[in-house]
Parts: C-alpha cells; sequence; structure tokens
C-alpha cells in the first residue's frame, strides 16, 4: 500500500485526529463493535484524500474494512454508522479474550497469581476471578471489573468477553498494550496481553466500593478506611491466594 497518497498525504495520523476519532467512535469499529480497528478514511478513500480530516474518516476493524474496500460494504452504510457508531447505541466495544486451556498467570504489582479463583475480591465482590475450565477442552474462564479512581467502571470481561465502556476518556491499543485515561495525564489502567497465558496490569488506579487500589509494576498499594496497606510481593498459587479485602 502505497505510504503517500497523489496528493502528498502521509499515512501517519497525529494522535489527536487519533484521539478524537476514538471517543467519537466509543472505541470499537463502527459497523461491528470489534475493540481492533484501524483509521480509516472514507469519504473520500485515503488514495483522494487531501487532509486527515476527521470527518471522512472512521474506526473500522479489518473485516469491516475490506468489504468497504472490495465495494461489498457501501459508502453510504459506512457514513451512517459513522454517525451512529454500534459502540456509542450500545454503550460499549467488545472483544473475545484467547485464554488458555491449561493454566492463567495474571501479574499486579510486581506479584505473580497463578489459576487464583478469587484474584481480587472486594467486601465479598469477586472482582477479578479465574475459574478453572468446566469440562475438557474448554480454556480457563476469566470475569473482571475495572473502574477509575472515582468508582466509575471501564473495562468487565465477562467470562473471557472484554467491553470497554463507550463512556471512558480514553481506551488506545498500541499492539496488545491498552491504556484506559481518565484525562489527558491521569491513567486508569495499562493491561498487555500475552495469550493464551498471561496478562500483564502494569497499572492499575481504581476505587470500587470505598477501597483504592494503586499499583505500578512494582507495588499493589491499597487504601481501605483511610488506612495504606502495601501488598506483600511474591508469586501466589491456587484457589485460596489473591488480594482480598473484608
Ligand atoms: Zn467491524
Amino acid at each position: 500500500m502505497a505510504q503517500i497518497n497523489k496528493h502528498g498525504l502521509a499515512r501517519t495520523i497525529s494522535a489527536d485526529v487519533k484521539r478524537e476519532l476514538r471517543r467519537r467512535c466509543g472505541f470499537g469499529c463502527v459497523i461491528c463493535g470489534l475493540i481492533f480497528y484501524e483509521y480509516e478514511h472514507f469519504a473520500p478513500d485515503f488514495a483522494d484524500a487531501k487532509a486527515h480530516d476527521p470527518e471522512g474518516m472512521t474506526l473500522l476493524c479489518s473485516q469491516c474494512n475490506q468489504k468497504r474496500r472490495r465495494g461489498v460494504l457501501s459508502v453510504e452504510a459506512v457514513s451512517r454508522a459513522n454517525k451512529n457508531p454500534i459502540s456509542i447505541a450500545n454503550g460499549e466495544a467488545q472483544e473475545w479474550l484467547d485464554i488458555s486451556h491449561d493454566y492463567l498467570q495474571v501479574e499486579i504489582g510486581g506479584s505473580v497469581y497463578i489459576d487464583c479463583k478469587s484474584l481480587i475480591n472486594i467486601r465479598g465482590q469477586s472482582v477479578f476471578s479465574i475459574i478453572p475450565p468446566s469440562e475438557e477442552g474448554a480454556p480457563y474462564s476469566v470475569s473482571a471489573l475495572f473502574a477509575d479512581d472515582t468508582g466509575a467502571i471501564t473495562l468487565k470481561i465477562d467470562n473471557n468477553q472484554m467491553s470497554v465502556g463507550a463512556d471512558n476518556w480514553d481506551v488506545e491499543w498500541k499492539g496488545k498494550t491498552l491504556t484506559i485515561r481518565k484525562s489527558p495525564r491521569s491513567i486508569s489502567l495499562v493491561m498487555t496481553l500475552y495469550p493464551p497465558q498471561r496478562i500483564v496490569i502494569e497499572r492499575l488506579e481504581m476505587e470500587l466500593d470505598g477501597v483504592k487500589i494503586s499499583t505500578d509494576s512494582q507495588f499493589t498499594n491499597l487504601m481501605v478506611s483511610g488506612c495504606l496497606m502495601k501488598m506483600q510481593k511474591g508469586t501466589f498459587r491456587g484457589e485460596g491466594a489473591g488480594i482480598s479485602i473484608p
């Protein structure tokens, strides 16, 4: 594919235009709501575009974009979806996680959690759980709830199906790393997927049910009823292990 079109426009799109498109489209393909997409020109096509004007651009997953390029998906349909993106209508964009059938390791705050049925539990509510396969040949089942530091839900994982809320300030994928921001300089979550066996939470700044969880690559700090607790680092394995706040 040409890197510069006949008008001398390069493929590189500025960060501001990308963010504007992500937010306007609800962080998913405007046609099908898939979390993984490209920034596409559709009116006109990149070949005829004179600028990266967000007006004529949208988010499309590779399959929906292939239909558009083949001409089996009309400009009218893309334009209609662009005006009314499915992720905005549904309130979220979705994708299935590729999860192992053998074991699952989650890394948070420099600690490693392997096959922890209740990895994070807040006041009896399982916030992050890893359930072993119920039948042979099935994957582990991951369910999790992430919020920002005001308690607003940012990302849900329900039996390996991931959903990001369209009301987030920004949700950005770079390769297999997801970054969710509450504002320009406030990160709520950084998570990298290493399928099928590892999920690494590099940053988490969340509050749920009065409990603040703050992590970086080295530590997990919990703030419960005004008391700061530092989680001990280590490798934790099995059913009883995990972060539990009574
Ligand atoms: Zn799509």
